[in-house]
């Protein structure tokens, strides 16, 4: 959809404001090609303006895909493919976490990466033309089994009914709140994982945030590769927050050091080169040579919506297939790897336990998927 903005105060949009009547009280103004003119809208209104689906049809899909990141896309396109009617119902906005990135450069295909915001916008085009519905802005706030139907109700009163659903729902990440280091997220500073980028810090100076076990675990793996690691913890002590084999892993590490009461405050421009990090006791800040930073504070899955019914582990995450405290059969009768324990309800991507957290596997997971979906279908 092409659009264009106009700074309120430039003699362009300060001219537009006049020809259709609008103050610069209630910014911003959102002038549609019909003519309405919106003021301060919501996402919703903007997308309802723009004739985009707001609400799910009342008639039942066959499945409903929740989320719309890289992996429900994915499981759309595979389901359109296998002939189910499917919706697919987002809350924020194509791309999820993948969106937000400036440049992928790990995923198959793309061999000088390619935006996330690019990638969202091919992968909504590709499913909408296969014939997906999608359904966008309220958020899913309830699940539950109606018969053989799953029921998923939304914020707005309004409910998705489907013979099945694809949990696609994601995590965020707690940021660090230092705009120019969250400016360089993909070149040097990096969220979640460390494993896909631990070889191209071959030899450089890493810094990884964070006191917890995940944390821990990224320090001992980009020591493999790193001149050195050092671990910026803000708590005076490693003991209350990170597992203790991993306390004595980390210390016995000769590559890695422990900074307590620390953090990072600044970076570079463009890319990582250098890290601002300050003392909290003293308040004295220091600049250091730095490749990498990899921030490891928390991540938080989607999933608080969900019913007990739909299990999951301590940290939230679903659990499927295996995983589920019941064991390996699925609850359907089939093995299927990512059914959770509510039958016909599967989940994939960075929501599901033991996912790998990457744009590729969130879009193999939701392609699997819709095969189970498919076999689910038959037996319902
Ligand atoms: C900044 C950044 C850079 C990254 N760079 C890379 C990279 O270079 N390579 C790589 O492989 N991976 C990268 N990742 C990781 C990758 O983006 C994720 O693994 C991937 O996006 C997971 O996809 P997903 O579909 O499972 O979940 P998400 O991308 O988290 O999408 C979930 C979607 O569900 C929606 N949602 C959540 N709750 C609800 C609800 N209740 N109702 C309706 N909708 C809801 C969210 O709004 C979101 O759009 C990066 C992540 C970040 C944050």
């Amino acid at each position: 959809m092409a659009f264009d903005f106009l700074d309120v105060s430039s003699e362009e949009g300060r001219a537009l404001l006049r020809e259709v009547g609008a103050d610069a009280g209630a910014l911003p103004v959102v002038v549609v090609f019909d003519g309405r003119v919106l003021r301060d809208p919501s996402g919703v209104e903007i997308a309802g303006a723009l004739g985009i689906r707001t609400r799910p049809d009342p008639r039942p899909y066959d499945v409903t895909v929740m989320g719309a990141g890289p992996a429900g896309p994915a499981a759309a396109v595979y389901g359109v493919s296998e002939g189910l009617r499917t919706a697919v119902l987002e809350a924020e906005a194509i791309g999820g976490q993948a969106g937000t990135s400036s440049l992928i450069r790990n995923y198959l295909g793309f061999p000088r990466g390619i935006a996330g915001a690019d990638l969202a916008q091919r992968a909504y085009e590709q499913a909408w033309l296969l014939g997906a519905e999608f359904v966008y802005g309220p958020r899913a706030v309830g699940l539950r089994a109606d018969g053989e139907m799953r029921v998923v109700s939304l914020s707005d009163g309004s409910a998705s009914i489907s013979r099945a659903v694809v949990l696609a729902t994601g995590v965020t990440y707690r940021r660090i709140g230092v705009p120019s280091l969250d400016a360089l997220i993909g070149a040097g500073v990096f969220y979640g994982a460390a494993a896909p980028e631990a070889q191209a810090m071959a030899g450089e100076e890493v810094y990884v945030v964070g006191g917890a076990n995940s944390a821990g675990q990224a320090a001992l793996h980009l020591a493999r590769y790193a001149r050195q690691v050092t671990l910026l913890v803000r708590g005076s002590s490693l003991a209350a927050t990170m597992s203790d084999y991993l306390v004595r892993e980390v210390d016995a590490a000769a590559d890695i050091v422990v900074r307590h009461g620390t953090e990072a405050v600044g970076g570079g421009e463009g890319r990582l080169t250098h890290l601002v990090v300050r003392d909290r006791g003293r308040g004295h800040t220091e600049t250091v040579p730095a490749a990498g930073l990899f921030v490891l504070i928390g991540a938080e899955p989607h999933t608080q919506w969900l019913p007990d019914g739909v299990e999951r582990d301590d940290a939230g995450y679903v659990l499927t297939g295996a995983d589920r405290r019941g064991g390996a059969a699925s609850a359907s009768g089939g093995a299927h790897l990512f059914e959770t324990t509510l039958p016909g309800v599967f989940a994939v991507g960075d929501v599901r336990h033991g996912s790998v957290k990457r744009v590729a596997s969130a879009v193999g997971e939701g392609a699997v998927a819709l095969r189970m979906v498919h076999d689910h279908l038959g037996q319902a």
